[in-house]
């Protein structure tokens, strides 16, 4: 399989979460996949359950790590298994991402919820030793499966998430078109569609109410397609740039400095605020949108204080070296952050 290759993309809509798990069995079987390694959280037992012979069936614990990952890896390896089958939320996710990569073999992608873009994407978020969450390289799935019952019973607080982490990528492509104009990145004209089809998709749903989007099979389904095709376009360019910005360092900046304050597509919407007003245009309408599907628009939904804003503004751009984007050419030292954060929440 070619680095850029994209995954097969199943997604069962119709009947309950344990025709799903049928339908995945049988998916599996379909791929090949005879004696998988299966790592599933306790939301994705259900949707795991009919999985045949699998060589070794394993939960998560919290706070898994690299080392984690890598450790699952090896297991995979010594108990000859033909592909890693993740069930779960992000977390979840990138671990089976890193272990596959690790262990050599496929890796199919079933998320439980639809609160962010990874789950197709080559790129793993997964913590350091240190705890800080870096980007590391990893394996594309093979196969992504989509439970549509399951995902109707995601919290609505996931599903905001993930309208808020597509929020960016209108952000991030005018990021990825500076970088270019300053010599620092090509952009790729085939992943940047895919990313603003994947943004055009889901943006009326921020016009109307989260239980709407989040208890709609349909509507649900279109955000699931709509953080999928994002994938594929990180996948088309080889990297997060199409869905990734300016708001992605500063939330993954919140992570560093203040740790468990949202869910990271809650955290990138907040980061599209001071993205947005450093482009210079006016972030009013962007926070009425965000307000209204339940996102944060204020630093103190996140428990921050304002200097706390502007620390978190003097260290994004270190979350990401080698990214340029308008936190980069904004260079903004303490006096500018804090006028920034003074100008946008003065209220
Ligand atoms: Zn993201």
């Amino acid at each position: 399989m070619g680095l850029n290759a994209f995954p097969e993309v199943v997604v069962h809509e119709d009947g309950s979460e344990d025709d799903a798990a049928h339908e995945l069995a049988q998916r599996l079987k379909i791929l090949g996949v005879s004696a998988p390694l299966v790592v599933a959280t306790s939301h994705g037992k259900r949707l795991g359950a009919a999985i045949e012979n699998p060589v070794e069936y394993v939960q998560p614990i919290a706070g898994a790590d690299q080392r984690w990952a890598l450790d699952l890896g090896g297991l995979a390896r010594r108990r000859g298994a033909d592909a890693v089958v993740a069930i779960g939320g992000g977390r979840c996710l990138d671990v089976a991402k890193l272990a596959a990569a690790r262990a050599g073999v496929a890796v199919v992608a079933v998320p439980t919820q639809p609160s962010h873009d990874g789950i197709c994407s080559p790129v793993a978020v997964v913590p350091a030793g240190s705890g800080c969450g870096q980007s590391v390289g990893a394996v594309a799935p093979r196969l992504v499966f989509i439970s549509v019952p399951t995902l109707l019973s995601a919290p609505l607080q996931s599903v905001a998430a993930g309208l808020g982490d597509l929020l960016a990528n209108p952000l991030a492509l005018r990021d990825w078109a500076l970088a270019s104009e300053r010599g620092l990145a090509t952009v790729d004209k085939r992943a940047w569609e895919l990313s603003t089809e994947s943004f055009e998709r889901i943006s009326p749903h921020f016009d109307s109410d989260i239980e709407r989007t989040g208890r709609d099979p349909a509507r649900l389904r279109e955000l699931a397609d709509a953080l999928v095709i994002s994938g594929l376009a990180m996948i088309r360019a080889g990297n997060s740039r199409p869905a990734s910005g300016g708001e992605h360092e500063i939330s993954h900046a919140i992570d560093e400095r203040f740790p468990g304050r949202a869910l990271h597509g809650a955290q990138v919407a907040f980061g599209c605020i001071i993205s947005t007003t450093l482009y210079g245009d006016d972030a009013s309408a962007l926070r009425a949108r965000l307000r209204k599907v339940g996102l944060p628009d204020h630093p103190s939904q996140l428990g921050l204080s304002q200097n706390d804003v502007v620390e978190v503004l003097l260290c994004a751009p270190q979350t990401r070296p080698g990214r340029f984007t308008i936190l980069e050419e904004s260079d903004l030292d303490a006096a500018r952050a804090l006028a920034l954060v003074t100008k946008i929440w003065t209220d």
